[in-house]
């Protein structure tokens, strides 16, 4: 069955050619999709019935599935889809006061990058999504935002998966996301753990899209124990890559980093930090550990966030603390997955996902 929302304008004109229907009727069956983004056929009122029924015989809707979804207290929206080959991804969407609506999507399941507090890595990799499935996750957000009169304003590539690990699927995502839903390159993030040659070909881009860079700590013995990646593309090497971004982009980049009590929380690796970002076009966002079953730290004491963000302040680098969103619901990256499928560990959909 033909998916339409792997369709982009010019393949949709042709099918409905190829139906004996004119472009005017591909033109409004596009707006109905991307504009008004109706969930159903029988929504796109303005097409003549016999169409209508020829799309709900021959035509579908996307091509993830349901298997789970959470909502947080504090608006929070956390859903686990089933891909076709029964691989699990997770989508969240997050809703601010201020009107915005940001889904935070993904781009593989599992990971591949290992890093040590992370449900994602600690799953490991089983597959790169399409680009159809990344942009997917999104679309389904907007659509039931639409239903309500609202719309989607920002979308992050911060959900499972290194987004720079599946590059082209990742960045085909991004231009889906901005010539089918609208989206405007300043409200689309994309999050990398730091491949380095990825980060200089987005550089190359020239798209005003935002790029995050998950720092964690600032000596390379540090982040090597995080992040197994950096003992391929040390901090040197990465913040090389950072600096060649901002000067190609114009734009500042961003630096997350999970505290963890203890471990990367100190005034030292603040101090460190300081002088490792000084006069680099940049933010960092600092966000508590959000405890995982595979690893065994806690996040920091208020009092150390602050302290550590003071620090920051002295050095002259802007930083924010995040506040863990959906954190009763699992709303971690990879937490989700983890979570169901435990609870359903009777069930034949358990183990044989998970990659060993
Ligand atoms: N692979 C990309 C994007 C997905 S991870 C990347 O690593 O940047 C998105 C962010 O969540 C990263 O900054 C990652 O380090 C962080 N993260 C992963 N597990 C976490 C946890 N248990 N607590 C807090 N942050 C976590
Ligand atoms: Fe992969 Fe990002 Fe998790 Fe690291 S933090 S394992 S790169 S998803």
């Amino acid at each position: 069955m033909i998916d339409l929302y792997t369709f982009n304008k010019q393949a949709l004109e042709k099918l409905i050619a190829e139906w004996g229907d004119s472009r005017f009727r591909a033109d409004q069956i596009w707006n109905w999709l991307y504009e008004h983004r109706v969930s159903t056929f029988a929504g796109m009122t303005n097409l003549p019935s016999g169409l209508r029924q020829r799309l709900e015989a021959e035509t579908r809707l996307g091509s993830l599935e349901l298997e789970d979804e959470q909502a947080s207290h504090d608006g929070t929206v956390k859903r686990l889809y089933r891909l076709h080959d029964g691989q699990f991804v997770e989508a969240v969407l997050m809703e601010y006061d201020d009107d915005r609506r940001t889904a935070c999507i993904s781009t593989q399941a599992g990971c591949a990058m290992g890093c040590v507090f992370c449900a994602t890595g600690q799953m490991g990799f089983a597959r790169n999504l399409t680009a159809d499935e990344i942009f997917e996750q999104a679309m389904l957000y907007a659509r039931d935002l639409a239903a309500r009169g609202e719309r989607l304003s920002n979308v992050v590539l911060m959900g499972m998966g290194e987004p720079f690990h599946n590059y082209e699927g990742s960045m085909a995502a991004v231009r889906r996301l901005m010539s089918d839903l609208g989206l405007g390159a300043r409200h689309i993030t994309v999050s990398t753990v730091g491949l380095v040659p990825m980060i200089r070909q987005f550089a190359d881009e020239g798209l005003q899209v935002k790029l995050a860079i998950s720092l964690h700590a600032a000596t390379d013995e540090e982040r090597s124990a995080l992040l197994p990646i950096n003992r391929k593309y040390p901090l040197e090497e990465l913040l090389a890559a950072c600096r060649y971004y901002t000067q190609k982009s114009g734009r500042r980049i961003s630096f997350e980093w999970t505290l963890i009590q203890g471990e990367n929380d100190t005034p030292e690796q603040a101090e460190k930090l300081g002088q490792l970002l000084r006069g680099l076009n940049c933010h960092v966002n600092v966000i508590p550990l959000n405890p995982t079953t595979g690893y065994g730290g806690h996040p920091s004491a208020q009092g150390r966030i602050q302290t550590f963000v003071d620090i920051l302040g002295e050095y002259g680098i802007p930083a924010t603390v995040r506040i863990r969103r959906g954190i009763d619901i699992d709303a971690g990256c990879g937490q989700l997955k983890a979570t169901v499928l435990k609870r359903r560990s009777g069930r034949a959909v358990s183990d044989d996902t998970l990659p060993e």
